[in-house]
């Protein structure tokens, strides 16, 4: 899937970003607000939205090669500005009017940050046992429950909530409603852990009785569940693009470390045995870009990408989570030190196997689709 050549600015611009900008911050990541401005500036909150809504209206492509180039500095920043730009997309598809022009503006200038909810406490793969529950009040509908692992939540102003308007378990009974994280009754809290990293924002908030107007209904019972399973396809796509962009991050490290590293005389690279597990990593990389390349296609084509997306992510994520201790190994202690990404790319890749399908869930999709049983 080729750029255009305004496309192909545009992401030598944002790499130019991720480099100079994004991975200096990272090691001790600060949230300034700044850089979301920066980042919006540089149109990474607005790419597939269209012009007529404020948007860069570029390709899905594009994001992809934005989400790699971002992840190779920082995967939690990418996860971050992409689960914006995901909102302000979803509001610009979806949304009437009004809605759109109260809340889009604040996400592509990078005023505002926002995020999809799903997760709860008892459903994660489990998608369609979600237990927030949306009641039909007069004039809108009442919001109850919690999600928890949502990034950007600690920060956001705006969520795209799933909740559930039906019996606990229908699937068709959920549906998607924007909702205003500032509201009173929103409590929210942040999740911390050595692996989620803070520039993930990743947080949890409870909805104890928020009323959202009707007009705030994103996508009807029905139409919510069949909606992400379509979308899923063109995360799962750019996750696996940020897996790419980590370990090629890394194989860029250890080369040149590699290059300069004395040890019995010679420099590391030098050593068969320190060169084999950089090639193997190199190989292993090769193909998981000539996947997430063909999910790209497929997905920007608007034909089913299902198979191609969870295996484009599958390979993308086990090489990463495969290699990239064997390229810290390859660095010796040296490759410990936080101003290498190494253990933050190390903590990304567990995240990039549970966000979006985890490893397991999408072999599940490989197995059902690939080679389906004849019908008899
Ligand atoms: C840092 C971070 C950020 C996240 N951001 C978001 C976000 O923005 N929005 C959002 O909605 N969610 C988000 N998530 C949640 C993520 O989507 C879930 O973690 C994921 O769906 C898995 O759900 P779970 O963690 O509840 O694990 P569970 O569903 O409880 O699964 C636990 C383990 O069992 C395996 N498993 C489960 N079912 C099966 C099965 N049928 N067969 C085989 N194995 C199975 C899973 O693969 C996993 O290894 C985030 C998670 C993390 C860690």
């Amino acid at each position: 899937m080729t750029l255009t050549a305004a496309e192909t600015e545009s992401l030598a611009r944002i790499t130019t970003f991720a480099q100079q900008v994004i991975a200096p911050n990272a090691p001790d990541w600060a949230g300034a607000p700044a850089i979301f401005e920066q980042a919006a500036a540089l149109g990474l909150t607005g790419i597939e939205v269209p012009a007529a809504d404020g948007g860069r209206g570029q390709s899905y492509a594009l994001k992809a090669a934005a989400c790699e180039a971002l992840a190779a500095a920082d995967f939690g920043f990418a996860m971050s500005v992409v689960n914006t730009h995901n909102v302000a997309h979803k509001l610009s598809q979806c949304a009437p009017p009004a809605v759109k022009s109260k809340y889009l503006p604040a996400l592509l200038d990078g005023r505002q940050t926002a995020c999809t909810a799903l997760t709860e406490k008892t459903s994660g793969s489990d998608f369609a046992a979600i237990e927030m529950r949306a009641h039909k009040v007069e004039g809108g509908w009442r919001l109850e429950g919690e999600k928890r692992w949502i990034i950007n939540a600690r920060h956001a102003s705006l969520a795209i909530v799933y909740a559930q308007c039906a019996q606990i378990g229908d699937s068709r009974g959920i549906g998607a409603f924007v909702v205003d994280l500032t509201a009173p009754e929103c409590t929210r809290f942040a999740q911390d852990s050595e692996i989620a990293q803070v520039s993930t924002g990743t947080g949890g908030f409870a909805l104890n009785g928020v009323v959202v107007p009707d007009d705030h209904l994103l996508l009807t019972p029905g139409q919510a569940f069949k909606s992400i399973l379509t979308e899923i396809n063109g995360a799962r796509t750019y996750v696996a693009a940020m897996c790419c962009g980590m370990l090629d991050a890394a194989l860029e490290t250890v080369s040149a470390y590699g290059q300069t590293r004395q040890s019995f005389g010679k420099p590391l690279a030098a050593h068969q045995g320190w060169r084999l597990p950089v090639a193997r990593a190199e190989t292993d990389l090769a193909a998981a870009r000539a996947l997430v390349a063909a999910a790209t296609a497929q997905f920007s084509s608007g034909a089913d990408a299902q198979l191609l997306s969870a295996q484009a992510k599958i390979h993308a994520v086990t090489t990463c989570q495969t290699h990239l201790p064997h390229l810290l190994h390859a660095m010796g202690a040296e490759g410990l030190r936080p101003e290498y990404p190494f253990i933050r790319h190390l903590g990304a890749a567990q995240i990039a196997g549970l966000a979006d399908g985890s490893t397991e869930m999408l072999l599940e999709r490989v197995a059902k689709i690939a080679r389906p049983a004849p019908v008899k």
